[in-house]
């Protein structure tokens, strides 16, 4: 059997993602985040958070090189999975081009384009869309630098974790 995943050790989310409760913005860590002690207001820890969970988290079939304090980037579906966001660290821009992550999210995207899927990588404000037939397509500055989500386009079902709605 496969041992449950855990966040233990991780919390890039918490620097990554915007928290609508906290006014926290996207890719600062947030003030309650503590290195090697995780949430230090986890037990009332705001909704969005307690919601949120990381398409690593979620997939059995990713394993632990995929961890996003690992990996460098947090990955999360929207558009109703349509759309498989990768989201590098600013800090760490290129993270995702280390193998075996450039390799096996060509695959996806190449895999996924048929049944009208895609991959974004995403790096702060900026976007590129992984091309089925292999290359990136820069799409350019997608996100609203300020403000904060209410409902918008990159968020998971279920979570005030959230980016910026688009402009
Ligand atoms: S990025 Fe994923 S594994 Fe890491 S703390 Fe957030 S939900 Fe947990
Ligand atoms: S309040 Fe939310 S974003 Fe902040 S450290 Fe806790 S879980 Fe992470």
């Amino acid at each position: 059997m496969t041992p449950a995943k855990s966040c233990d050790g991780c919390g890039l989310c918490c620097k990554l993602i915007g928290v609508k409760e906290l006014e926290k913005a996207p890719h600062v860590w947030c003030r309650y985040f503590k290195r090697d002690k995780g949430c230090a207001v986890y037990e009332v820890r705001p909704g969005g958070c307690a919601d949120f969970a990381c398409d690593w988290l979620l997939d059995d079939q990713l394993d632990e090189a995929w961890k996003p304090d690992r990996a460098g980037f947090v990955l999360h579906t929207s558009g109703g999975g349509k759309t498989l966001n990768v989201d590098v660290d600013p800090a760490n821009p290129t993270a995702w081009k280390r193998a075996p992550y450039a390799e096996t999210l060509a695959l996806w995207a190449r895999r996924g384009a048929a049944e009208g899927m895609e991959v974004l990588i995403w790096v702060a404000r900026r976007c590129w869309r992984l091309e089925a037939a292999g290359g990136l397509r820069d799409l350019g500055v997608q996100r609203d630098e300020t403000r904060f989500a209410s409902g918008g386009a990159m968020r998971r079902k279920g979570s005030g974790k959230d980016w910026p709605a688009s402009p």
